[in-house]
């Protein structure tokens, strides 16, 4: 028989390596506990008795047993027993899943009280009104979160006795209010649901761990899983663990501290610490923390251990770690670590400075930075001018420049988000219920609460443009209003622009430009910690990967920013962008024509232009090649509208031939399913003339640019290739042009002709088409359009909203390659290719060329480079090189 499955284990038994049973947090909980660092004993219940638990409705039936024996350990090693009428144990019952979800599931402090056992701790902790305010906390957390009580009416019966006594805040509220607090709470517990807060410790236990269990469904955990990709099917562990107080007086607090900044990456520890206080006020924000270096004074002793230990796990974990903490009477313990959330900005920062420091290696250091992370900092910012004053200052918590329709609740940002209106959601302070207002608004912005806030933390882990803390502004959410110290009315709907980076609030749009980074990135250099850290970690990227990363660029001004920003080429150029503007003219000349003549005629004024174009690209490149495509969309959409011709013939009194001519045209080309329709080479095949004049023009600017003494790398590409056999036939064209050219100007051209695989059957023939192909280019738009049968336009325009809110997409398979479909066609068309011909070149020229993830798998399926829009070159660098570091170490994290 296999061993039986361990439900529970102590914090002395578990580790680091462990977090997929134990959870993030019972994983750290353990490590620390090896490490020798004071850690409040206790046990966890694994992911694995919430995954029976959530697939029967039961807990596994041993569960029980291993509880009450851990529990029993516990007692035994503190001395004391759970809920005792004297000196009671104490538990917390904590949520901890495999990835961090700060705030997003429930924690339940004080298991054990009751009253009995409320006035043995009084009198252990000779604090009476400590002791109160833990049980009315208990009551209230038990009665909120496994009872279901709306929490509203706790929070209504509190702002009532404050009220009464004038107290600001419940920190001053005394021992007999607390008392009689306790019992109007246990009323609306048994008024709510019909029973009494039990009094039973292993009863309150028990409940709780199953409240945990049941809150990895809960509405907040579900939206927090489903933007961050975790899957919905790991569960959640439990943290049982002794409670220690920070309530005990002026020589206890609760504090949070990071083993550097987390929002800008500065060394040294960094954190805010609150004096006299138990849980969560800190992460709450309710009552206003002093930053940690205040704790120096306060506690030198406390401040100095918190030091040494936060050196211990930065060491060991090799990385910015943050970690939750408690004074008791001047004895400090640590309740939590983990390796800590950080913005784009430290995370290049603290990358950097820990290869400096010699903790990790340059790989490493590159798998703790990723593209998305880069392409954020080369975001715009805002050009504040002297004069622009502010509404208000708050804290820089998360950096960034947004602008927004203010909104005061969630719900509201989330409706105008939906019609697609940017929105800065702006409360007093937020909470988890926030949550899907934080996800549709453009910032966040609060008056209240410091940078380790609720709305801190979770928007620098969305990447979230966040200001909080602004005292300045009154926040009045039922009028839909918020006032600034100098009597500025902002109303709903009204524009503002927060700057997560400086901390401030400007009423209107202010203008936006190019950050430092995106700057520095243009030039190749700059100065700056951040922009160093930034130019380290492309330097190794592109020491290191294999992938080449090219452009896609149809004019010379984009070519040569393409290449400032590193690109190694054009993987596409496309040539229908310079049929458009004035060109549009000898388009429809061509289009009309009668005849031969007229045709070639309309052609050879064409021909001059595109020959400029190519020769400023290649200019642009010289030295690096340039992939030029065909001309690929059907003729017609270079024709007017027919409605707006139409009405235009209808209103003329004296109808004009060339309009008349037009509509012609117009309806004769029309075609139910032009995405299908008479393009690409198709269009080539059928139109004398089109295909040998775009190959003249390119063939004419490669020999004048090689006249100029330039080393021009034309590349011919020939798009929508279904078969072979079209293949042929359009490369006997070019062929027998390039052949004139050479022949006219006694110059030599051997341009390779390659071909876009973009049609399922071009991937699934993919042997027979190398034979006439010099290249592969995939064309992953398209061919993710062919794969599936819909039109990106009209798709995203429809269903794919419900498409991604079912699941049936997890991202759009045009933002990251869908691997298992179209991915495969990529995998098998490379592979049979290779065979036929191990050194054909092959490329991606779709959109998923600059996607971090697509890169990833392009990488893998062996691909020669990627192609994509100039400003995402930066991140396709980093990501390719991240690619390739994963591919012989795996060790990047890819979430
Ligand atoms: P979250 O995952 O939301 O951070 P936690 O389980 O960390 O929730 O609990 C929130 C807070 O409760 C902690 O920051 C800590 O201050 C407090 N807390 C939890 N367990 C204990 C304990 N055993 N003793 C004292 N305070 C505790
Ligand atoms: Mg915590
Ligand atoms: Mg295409």
């Amino acid at each position: 028989m296999s061993k039986p499955t361990k439900y529970v284990y102590e914090f002395a038994e578990g580790s680091r390596t462990m977090a997929a049973l134990l959870g993030g947090k019972g994983a750290g909980l353990a490590e620390m506990t090896g490490l020798g660092l004071p850690v409040p004993p206790g046990f966890t219940v694994t992911t694995e008795a919430c995954k029976v638990y959530l697939a029967t409705g039961q807990e596994p039936p041993e569960l029980g047993v291993e509880a009450a024996h851990a529990l029993a350990g516990l007692e035994r090693a503190m001395g004391r027993t759970l809920g005792a009428p004297e000196d009671p144990l104490l538990v917390s019952v904590r949520s901890g899943a495999r990835f961090s979800m700060p705030g997003m599931m429930e924690t339940i402090l004080d298991i054990g009280l009751n009253d009995e056992s409320v006035t043995g701790l009084a009198k252990a902790s000779g604090q009476e009104r400590a002791a109160w305010d833990s049980y009315r906390r208990l009551v209230q957390m038990f009665g909120r979160t496994v009872m279901g009580v709306d929490g509203d009416l706790f929070e209504a019966a509190i702002a009532a006795h404050r009220a009464r006594r004038g107290a600001a805040t419940d920190h001053e509220l005394d021992t007999g209010e607390l008392v009689l607090l306790t019992e109007e709470f246990k009323d609306i517990v048994r008024k709510e649901t019909g029973e009494d807060f039990p009094q039973d410790p292993a009863e309150q236990l028990a409940r709780a761990i199953r409240a945990v269990f049941d809150s990895w469904n809960g509405e907040r955990a579900r939206v927090y899983r489903r933007r961050e990709h975790i899957p919905d099917d790991l569960g959640t562990a439990v943290n049982i663990q002794a409670m220690v107080f920070g309530n005990l007086g002026d020589d206890s607090g609760t504090g949070v501290a990071f083993t550097r900044d987390p929002a800008t990456g500065e060394r040294g520890m960094y954190g805010d610490y609150l004096p006299d206080a138990q849980g969560e006020d800190v992460v709450a924000g309710v009552r206003d923390a002093l930053p940690l270096s205040e704790l120096k004074a306060l506690d030198p002793r406390a401040y100095v251990e918190l030091g040494d230990h936060l050196r211990t796990l930065e060491a060991h974990y090799r990385d910015l770690c943050d970690v939750e903490f408690t004074v008791e009477r001047g004895r400090l313990w640590i309740l939590q670590t983990r390796v800590g959330k950080r913005t784009a900005e430290a995370a290049f920062r603290i990358a950097h400075d820990l290869r400096e420091e010699g903790t990790v290696t340059a790989d490493e250091a590159l798998t703790r930075v990723s593209g998305a992370e880069l392409t954020r900092l080369m975001f715009p910012r805002f050009d504040v001018k002297a004069t622009d004053q502010p509404l208000a200052h708050g804290v820089p918590a998360s950096p960034g420049a947004a602008v927004g329709a203010v909104v005061f609740d969630s719900a509201e940002a989330v409706r105008r988000a939906a019609a697609g209106e940017p929105t800065v959601l702006v409360r007093r302070e937020t909470t988890p219920d926030d949550l899907p207002g934080m996800i549709a608004a453009q910032a966040v912005l609060t008056s209240r609460g410091g940078k380790t806030s609720h709305a801190a933390v979770v928007a620098r882990g969305m990447g979230k443009v966040c200001v909080c803390d602004a005292e300045e502004l009154t926040v009045d959410p039922a009028a839909r209003r918020f006032t600034t110290s100098t009597g500025t009315v902002v109303r709903e709907g009204d524009t503002v622009s927060v700057d997560g980076t400086a901390g401030t609030v400007h009423l209107g749009a202010l203008p936006l430009t190019a950050s430092d980074v995106g700057r520095a990135l243009e030039r190749g250099t700059g100065t700056g910690a951040l922009t160093e850290a930034v130019l380290g970690a492309l330097a190794h990227a592109d020491s290191v990967r294999r992938l080449e990363v090219r452009a896609n660029a149809d004019t010379p001004e984009d070519a040569v920013r393409a290449r400032a920003l590193g690109a190694q080429g054009i993987g596409l150029c496309r040539t229908e962008h310079m049929f458009l503007g004035e060109r549009r003219a000898l388009v429809e000349a061509m289009i009309l024509a009668r005849d031969d003549t007229a045709r070639a005629q309309a052609l050879a004024a064409l021909l001059p232009l595109q020959r400029t174009d190519f020769t400023g690209i290649l200019q642009a490149m010289d030295g690096l090649p340039v992939t030029i495509r065909l001309i690929d969309p059907p003729l017609h959409e270079f024709l007017p509208d027919r409605t707006e011709l139409a009405v235009r013939l209808a209103g003329a009194t004296h109808p004009d031939l060339h309009d008349r001519q037009l509509l012609d045209a117009v309806e004769r080309m029309h075609e139910q399913n032009p995405m299908l329709g008479l393009r690409g080479v198709r269009l080539g095949l059928a139109v004398p003339g089109l295909m040998a004049m775009q190959v003249r023009a390119i063939a004419e600017a490669v020999v004048g640019r090689l006249r100029a003494g330039g080393q021009p790398h034309a590349e011919i590409m020939i798009p929508l290739v279904g078969t072979v056999e079209e293949l042929r036939l359009a490369r006997a064209e070019t062929e027998r042009v390039l052949a004139e050219v050479a022949a006219e100007t006694g110059t030599p051209l051997d341009l390779p002709i390659g071909t876009m695989i973009e049609l399922p059957r071009a991937a699934l023939t993919a042997a027979r088409i190398a034979k006439a192909a010099d290249f592969f280019s995939f064309g992953t738009n398209d061919l993710t359009q062919t794969t599936w049968g819909l039109s990106r336009d009209d798709a995203e325009a429809s269903f794919f909203p419900l498409y991604l809110e079912k699941g049936i997409f997890e991202t759009s398979p045009f933002e990251t390659i869908d691997q298992e479909g179209v991915g495969r066609l990529v995998q098998f068309a490379v592979t049979a290719a290779r065979e036929v011909d191990p050194h054909l070149e092959t490329g991606v020229c779709g959109e998923h060329g600059g996607d971090p993830q697509s890169i990833h798998f392009f990488h893998r399926a062996g691909l020669d480079y990627v192609s994509c829009s100039p400003f995402r070159l930066p991140a396709a660098r980093l990501e390719a090189g991240r690619a390739a570091i994963a591919d012989t170490t795996d060790t990047s994290d890819t979430r």
